[in-house]
């Protein structure tokens, strides 16, 4: 902890992921003896760097890039890109930590990773945009390759800013292969990428409700954020026949009693690149709130889909008063540790972020298959290969929490059955 002392998101990772794993360690002391919890949460390189660009006005902008390469015991790095002024070295970490067991749960041979920088697209040309992309992946394209690691979009960095990274990869390594993911339909993306992460939000709550003799129809859903994650996951809720009543930006939020018009949101949000605050001026009986809140909401099910700690304790209380009876993370580690151990104390059923949100790197190791064998997948053969890996994941959360007494705790499920894969390999491939 001392030497962490300055990434709090990342202790935090750190503190749940091996609180879940004390019972797999007594069961295996030969881990201890291999050093393995002390590897693990050491990331096998870091690199940070200077990323300038020129703006528009013609001043010198200076930001701060990384790349957290932190475990490829079972596969090349893999992680997104995260692009938001708040970005520092510890929430880097904590992401590419949990990536690793995400990774793991997917079945697909991919190693843990994190990248970004404190960079602010908002508000920016796309002409700035260009430039700082470049200069980011001048600097990255030293570190990263198709066999190596493949980064892929996460806050902030969309198809635009994939392709300009892209582009600028292939300029300076003269080679076109699957370096990135998230990549435009005309150079090697995958059909169904961008719905991916949402698709398989809603396909993993799907399956846990189908288990327990129940259904998404008639449900009534809150959602936060009112990005890509939010977006996709919105409209596959409503396709499976709940009704989705919120969605929010870090501005404020919107209730939308009949059910969230996802085209209306997809205009603003992705054609407009707009506030969400714009989708209740332009739509009727809609109503919009200045700040935080949204889970003040009476729902059965949330989907928090927008950024790290936006549900505390207060708001896991009001859920719980409201008869909200799951709660499923869209959005990387979005539930405080509070707030998540109030919910599995209060009979609401809890399941994190690198089982739930793991359909959008699924999805990203299928488009890296499809790159390896330069053919496209059809939207109905990716969807489906996602659906299957989504379910494959509940179970493996499922049976994992059953084998080690724990049933119903998805949190350790989901930590143990990403941990055992890794955990193996790690000892096969002796100290490194
Ligand atoms: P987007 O950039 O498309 O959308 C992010 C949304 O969250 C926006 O509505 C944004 O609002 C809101 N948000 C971001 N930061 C904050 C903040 N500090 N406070 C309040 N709201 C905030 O990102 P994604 O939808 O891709 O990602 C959302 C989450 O899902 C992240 O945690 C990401 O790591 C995770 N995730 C994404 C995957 C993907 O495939 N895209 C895969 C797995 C996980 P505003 O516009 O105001 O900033």
């Amino acid at each position: 902890k001392a030497k962490n002392a300055e990434q709090p998101e990342f202790i935090q990772a750190v503190t749940e992921v091996l609180q879940s794993l004390e019972p797999v360690i007594e069961a295996h002391p030969e881990y201890e003896a291999a050093g393995l919890l002390e590897r693990i949460v050491e990331p096998e390189r870091v690199i940070m760097f200077r990323v300038p660009w020129v703006d528009d006005a013609g001043h010198v902008q200076v930001n701060r890039g990384f790349r957290v390469q932190f475990n490829s015991a079972i596969g090349p790095y893999k992680g997104g890109l995260r692009l938001h002024p708040s970005v520092n070295l510890g929430i880097i970490k904590f992401l590419g930590f949990e990536q690793i067991f995400k990774n793991s749960l997917t079945t697909l041979p991919m190693g843990g990773g994190k990248g970004g920088c404190d960079f602010d697209p908002k508000g920016k040309s796309d002409g700035e945009v260009m430039r700082f992309c470049q200069s980011f992946m001048t600097e990255l394209q030293r570190h990263i390759g198709a066999d190596t690691d493949v980064p892929a979009g996460d806050i902030g960095t969309g198809a635009r800013e994939i392709g300009f990274m892209f582009g600028q990869y292939k300029r300076l390594r003269n080679v076109f292969e699957g370096v990135l993911t998230g990549k435009g339909l005309a150079f090697g993306g995958s059909l169904a990428r961008t719905e991916a992460t949402g698709y398989g939000l809603v396909y993993i709550v799907d399956e846990y409700l189908r288990c327990h003799g129940d259904s998404l129809e008639g449900k009534t859903v809150c959602v936060s954020g009112s990005g890509n994650v939010a977006i996709y996951a919105t409209q596959k809720a409503q396709q499976l026949g709940a009704t989705v009543v919120t969605l929010s930006d870090s501005t404020g939020w919107i209730y939308d009693p009949a059910g969230i018009d996802v085209a209306l949101v997809k205009q603003i949000k992705e054609v407009e690149r707009g506030r969400i605050s714009e989708y209740a001026a332009r739509r009727e009986g809609v109503t919009y709130h200045e700040g935080r809140g949204v889970w003040v909401t009476p729902c059965d099910i949330a989907l928090p889909c927008a950024t790290q700690n936006e549900v505390l304790i207060d708001d896991v209380r009001a859920l719980v008063e409201n008869g909200c009876k799951l709660l499923a993370e869209g959005a990387n580690m979005p539930t405080t540790l509070d707030a998540t151990e109030y919910l599995q104390a209060n009979g609401v059923a809890f399941i994190p972020g690198k089982a739930a949100n793991a359909g959008g790197v699924a999805t990203s190791g299928l488009e890296m298959s499809q790159n390896s064998e330069r053919l496209s997948w059809s939207f109905e053969e990716v969807d489906e290969k996602l659906h299957g890996i989504m379910v494959s994941i509940y179970h493996a959360m499922d049976d994992a929490a059953k084998r080690y007494g724990h049933e119903g705790n998805y949190v350790m499920g989901a930590n143990i059955a990403g941990f055992e894969k890794v955990a193996a390999a790690m000892m096969a491939e002796g100290i490194v």
